[in-house]
């Protein structure tokens, strides 16, 4: 492992040896294109905005929008803010009052669906707006070439959107990517015991991740080799099978509306007489989702999955509100939302606890109801579907996606990846203009077992929580700093990951698959995905054997893949232990055939606080991307999924690649403005789809409406 990750580095210092000359050339023609490029942009820019306001105006015009001018009505009627009411916590509001919300915003909601309805977007490909960060400098302010050492501590999927972004910005900088894993870069696969490829966690790709697919294009992969087609998933209780997350972009009309009674017949055919097929078509948010709900639930009574409704109404005015808003949801446990808010006892934990565990990994006592609903709203709610999920179709993550990005950077960008390092300190001094500047960073070489040191003149810091903890705790000048040691406090959820071959083909309902409500859990979340049904075409090497090896008679049978989230009350059972859990209670009692079939091997892992936990109340201590902020210390910016992003929040949310990936540029974009006079290019951030017409509309109503009513239910 260690050689080949030395030969890595090999390869990347002696290209920085002789290459020195012609990549300063190649640098200087690049920013002088990038100069020239950015003049004429902007002038394009300005040309492109004017007719993107013209259009508005004419859509705007032409869209003959009642539900516009319900919501400007309801603006302009509204008296002017200064009339704004002093908000008494302590006062109720009757439930009529809160019946007159419901009605305005079901009529906003309704407007909207009214007007989407005959669209019938069908979206193959995902709708992206793109928000540049600023060039840092005007041409004219090109100071001297200047070479940058930047340094990214942490390889995750934040810390390598931080190297991409800062190795792609065109700058004469140095870019080191240090980590802890022994080769962050992918190249070497993680081999359990017996020599099976084994990988920290099954990770699916949400129908939303714009930036990781432009990262497919940007490397030459074709999404459809990397990843599997959108799958199902499938819900099982002790009870059975509880539900199915149906694939949107795939269903039916059937698929849908089969056993929607009543009107199921009659949409079906006015749905295929305006679309002229077959296809279920994308209705505004969240009318699909309730629909598939009829054939999709098999257990929970509709008047439960009725009491929705009450979480529908809190995402509005939370995700529409300000900061202090949000910041009021984010101290209530998810748990308080859902009782105030009159969901059913059922609904939540039958569906929305399970959920809960395994998208966020905590139960809803103990998660911030703001990041619950960004989460809910994000992967369920904005779209029809948002939920459409798929998975890697050959191998692990690290060597689909983080390989090829990582063999790019390196031989195309001289980035210098440091594996096996674990970084202990970061060294600040105070500059004459009094500002703070990280100048060293300091790392344990596990290979040479030495200390080690290394300049910089900016560093991103793109750690778990766990990784932030030890990092604050050996740099005595970053935990004087109040950001940092409240991001260092933050506590972290204990994952165990497992895989299980067995001697036999499995056949599930699902390829991914949810535990829920099963005592033999303890108080985890649990999943459990069939990598042979994701992975047909690779079964030899999910087995750890080579293609050629298998013979003509053999037959070799599904390898489970099963996470336990908040995994606390499993983490002092033994390897054998948790096996027999899932072998002997778990998988049988969701699928009887796994009782038939014998465990061939095994592999467990288990990760104690690694994973970001958004508890009630800990928006305030999550670290914000600009670090202490550019007046106190411009020079050491976080990235990572629990960054805050303020106003470069993205839509991406909750545990999320995809956000971390982000995080990354951004932190990065935000470093070189901060640390460099050059002309840089800052890296693209592509937004996930724009929120819909009556999700807008909900919150404008709601928007004026909450001017005067007290938020009774928040503190
Ligand atoms: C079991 C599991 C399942 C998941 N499923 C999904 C999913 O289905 N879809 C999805 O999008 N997301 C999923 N996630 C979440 C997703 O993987 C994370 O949100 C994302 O990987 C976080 O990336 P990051 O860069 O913020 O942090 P990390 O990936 O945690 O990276 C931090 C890095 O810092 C390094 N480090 C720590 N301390 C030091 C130190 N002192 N010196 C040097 N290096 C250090 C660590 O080794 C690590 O590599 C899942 C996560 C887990 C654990």
């Amino acid at each position: 492992m260690s050689s080949s990750i030395s030969s890595v580095q090999a390869a990347a210092v002696s290209s920085r040896q002789t290459g020195g000359s012609t990549r300063q050339r190649r640098r200087q023609q690049w920013v002088a294109g990038v100069a020239g490029v950015a003049v004429a942009s902007r002038h394009v820019a300005v040309v492109v905005d004017r007719v993107a306001t013209l259009a508005h105006r004419v859509a705007t015009l032409a869209h003959s929008s009642w539900q516009l001018q319900l919501a400007n009505c309801i603006a302009v009627s509204s008296p002017s803010t200064s009339a704004r009411p002093h908000h008494n916590s302590g006062k109720r509001i009757s439930t009529v009052t809160m019946a007159g919300l419901s009605l305005l915003l079901s009529v906003a909601l309704l407007g909207g669906v009214l007007s989407f309805a005959p669209s019938f977007r069908r979206t193959g490909k995902i709708v992206t707006q793109i928000h540049d960060s600023e060039v840092s400098a005007s041409v004219d302010e090109v100071v001297a070439d200047e070479t940058k050492r930047y340094v990214v501590v942490g390889a995750g999927w934040g810390g390598w959107g931080a190297a991409k972004a800062l190795s792609e910005s065109g700058l004469n900088a140095q870019v080191t990517l240090i980590d802890a894993l022994p080769d962050p870069t992918g190249a070497m696969p993680y081999l359990s015991s017996t020599g099976k490829p084994v990988e920290a966690g099954t990770r699916g790709f949400w129908k939303d991740y714009p930036n990781i697919n432009q990262l497919c294009a940007e490397l030459g992969l074709d999404e459809d080799e990397v990843f599997t087609p959108f799958t199902n998933s499938s819900f099982y209780s002790p009870d059975g099978l509880e539900a199915t997350a149906p694939v949107f972009s795939e269903a039916t009309l059937d698929s849908i509306l089969d056993g929607v009674p009543l009107l199921g017949d009659v949409m079906k055919s006015g749905f295929a007489q305006l679309s002229g097929s077959d296809e279920f078509p994308q209705l505004p948010s969240p009318l699909g989702q309730v629909l598939a709900t009829i054939p999709y639930f098999e257990r929970l009574p509709i008047a439960d999955r009725a009491s929705m409704v009450g979480l529908l109404l809190a995402t509005i005015d939370c995700l529409g509100g300000s900061d202090d808003v949000k910041m009021q949801y984010d101290r209530m446990t998810a748990h308080e939302l859902f009782l105030r808010f009159k969901l059913s006892e059922r609904l939540v934990n039958d569906f929305l606890k399970p959920t809960l565990l395994v998208g966020l990994f905590k139960p809803p006592e103990e998660l911030s109801a703001l990041v619950v609903m960004e989460l809910l709203y994000y992967y369920a709610l904005a779209h029809q579907d948002s939920f459409d999920v798929r998975w890697i179709r050959n191998g692990t993550v690290a060597d689909s996606l983080i390989q090829p990005l990582a063999a790019k950077l390196i031989e195309e960008r001289d980035l210098t990846v440091l594996g096996g390092c674990r970084v202990n300190e970061i060294s600040l001094e105070k500059g004459d203009d009094g500002k703070l500047s990280a100048t060293k960073v300091s790392y344990f070489d596990v290979k040479t077992k030495k200390m080690e040191e290394i300049e910089t003149d900016g560093v991103v810091l793109a750690l778990g929580c766990k990784g932030m903890e030890s990092v604050i705790n050996s740099s005595p000048d970053l935990a004087r700093l109040p950001v940092f040691s409240k991001a260092a406090s933050l506590k972290g959820i204990d994952v165990i990951s497992c895989r299980l071959y067995f001697d036999r083909k499995i056949e599930t309902r699902s390829p991914a698959n949810v535990f829920s409500r099963f005592e033999a859990l303890r108080g985890a979340g649990g999943t459990f995905f069939m990598l042979d049904q994701f992975q047909p075409d690779s079964l030899a090497e999910l087995w750890g054997r080579d293609p050629d090896s298998i013979g003509v008679d053999e037959e070799l049978g599904s390898v489970v893949a099963c996470d336990f989230y908040n995994a606390g009350g499993l983490m002092s059972c033994s390897d054998e232990d948790i096996v027999r859990i899932l072998t002997n209670e778990l998988l049988p009692s969701a699928v009887c055939q796994f009782a038939d079939a014998k465990l061939v091997d095994s592999w467990v892992g288990k990760y104690g606080g690694t994973v970001s936990w958004f508890s009630p109340g800990s928006y305030d201590k999550r670290p914000p991307l600009e670090g202490e902020g550019r007046n106190v210390l411009p020079n050491v910016k976080c990235a990572g999924d629990w960054v805050r992003m303020g106003d470069r929040e993205h839509g991406a949310k909750g545990l999320c690649q995809e956000r971390a990936f982000v995080s990354g540029f951004e932190a990065a974009n935000s470093l070189m403005k901060d640390t460099t006079r050059e002309i840089f290019k800052p890296h693209q951030v592509l937004a996930v789809r724009e929120d819909e017409l009556q999700f807008k509309l909900g919150v404008q109503a709601n928007n004026e409406v909450m001017k005067y009513l007290p938020r009774f239910w928040t503190r």
